[in-house]
């Protein structure tokens, strides 16, 4: 009943304006048709991550670059959270085009305690929660633990960022046959993701899919 009565208010309340430019738009998705047309669309996926021996697919819809990145950056830096509803619509679509085996779960890369306690959201569960409820696959919020606090990624080359992230994260339950899709909001080198493919594989996952929004190469 409540629900009813919120979804007609909805309707009667002006959209939320574009995301990039705040000019008003036609449609649920808060992006007008010019800066949706501006977003950096991936066409093909690296072949490096492609044939990633971690995973046995890899789905990512954008390279990380204006106008997404800033976008990103101020939903994990600046606590725009609504705009993670704007990235998980996104990355539905983008999904929802892929011919793809459907995973049993999805995993949403997860947080050291402290980092969450910082920033108050886990980004990669925000984003990914509506796609899940959208496409009636659970999340699994649970098995997968970052035991240990580790120095951002992004300043390491790639023998660093496997040193920097051995032992980082703990899987729990056991999966004993499971496919399981892992989501983050970006993807560089792979070797977060890697870590925690090898983790669930460990306990049995059969088949690993890494989903992510946006795609950045390593710094050489
Ligand atoms: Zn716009």
């Amino acid at each position: 009943m409540l629900k009813k009565v919120y979804q007609k208010l909805q309707l009667l309340l002006p959209s939320e304006p574009c995301a990039l430019c705040n000019q008003p738009v036609e449609g649920e998705l808060p992006l007008c048709r010019h800066c949706r047309a501006s977003l950096p669309n991936m066409l093909s996926v690296p072949l490096a991550l492609q044939q990633h021996k971690a995973w046995d697919r890899v789905v990512v819809p954008y390279h990380y670059k204006t106008p997404l990145a800033p976008l990103i950056h101020q939903l994990k830096f600046g606590h725009k959270l609504h705009l993670a509803r704007l990235f998980g619509r996104l990355m539905l679509e983008h999904l929802q085009q892929q011919n793809i085996d459907r995973p049993d779960q999805i995993l949403p890369i997860p947080l050291h305690n402290r980092r969450l306690r910082e920033r108050g959201f886990n980004q990669a569960l925000e984003i990914i929660r509506g796609p899940a409820k959208s496409l009636g696959i659970p999340l699994n919020r649970h098995s997968c633990e970052r035991s240990r606090a580790t120095p951002a990624q992004s300043r390491l080359n790639a023998a660093h960022r496997k040193e920097n992230l051995k032992g980082a994260f703990t899987v729990h339950a056991p999966l004993e046959g499971a496919h399981i899709a892992i989501f983050d909001d970006v993807i560089t080198t792979g070797t977060t993701m890697e870590m925690v493919a090898h983790a669930l594989k460990q306990q049995g996952a059969e088949t690993i899919q890494i989903w992510a929004l946006a795609y950045t190469p390593p710094h050489r």
